[in-house]
């Protein structure tokens, strides 16, 4: 494997060039180089960290961000992902943890997704029988409101009227 120090991915043993960054600087990897373990969301390398500190594997941490490095393995990386590198001669046993705890991971996340809708499936019919009771009282009360509103003008509209039209016929009164 022809190791590339700029980007820290592998190349296959004929590589000249980076297939990733297109660097020159490709050279025979060594046990020591640190590579491109994977790229992983903030929330997910921790975790990744965490195994392999837990394994007793050295690791780096870096953001995968603009001035990151880019991954073979997920070319559309968000700027806050991070990229986890660890020493090539670990590499094998790296790749393992960093894949059981990406499944793991995944499964909470979706543990914690599913049990975010539960309670919001079980109370549907209720609810929804709530929510439209709310909206029809809702409805009731701004007509309630609109016709007071009306009424209130219309009724002051009335004073004003008879109080000019008092002031200019002095003998309104007997209407
Ligand atoms: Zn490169």
């Amino acid at each position: 494997m022809r190791y590339c120090p700029k980007c820290k991915n592998l190349n296959d043993d004929t590589a000249l060039r980076c297939s990733q960054c297109g660097s020159r600087r490709v050279r025979v990897v060594r046990p020591d180089d640190f590579i491109l373990l994977v790229t992983a969301t903030e929330y997910e390398s921790e975790q990744i960290v965490k195994a392999l500190e837990q394994a007793k594997i050295p690791c780096k941490k870096q953001p995968a961000g603009v001035d990151g490095i880019p991954s073979m393995y997920n070319s559309d990386a968000l700027y806050s992902d991070q990229n986890v590198l660890v020493p090539y001669r670990v590499r094998e046993e790296a790749e393992k943890i960093a894949q059981e705890t990406q499944k793991r991971t995944a499964e909470q996340l979706e543990e914690m997704r599913k049990a975010q809708e539960t309670p919001a499936e079980e109370t549907t019919p209720a609810s929804r029988r709530r929510q439209f009771f709310t909206s029809v009282v809702a409805v009731l009360l701004f007509i309630v409101l609109v016709a007071c509103v009306v009424f209130a003008s219309d009724w002051l509209a009335g004073i004003l009227r008879d109080i000019l039209y008092g002031a200019c016929h002095p003998f309104a009164w007997w209407r």
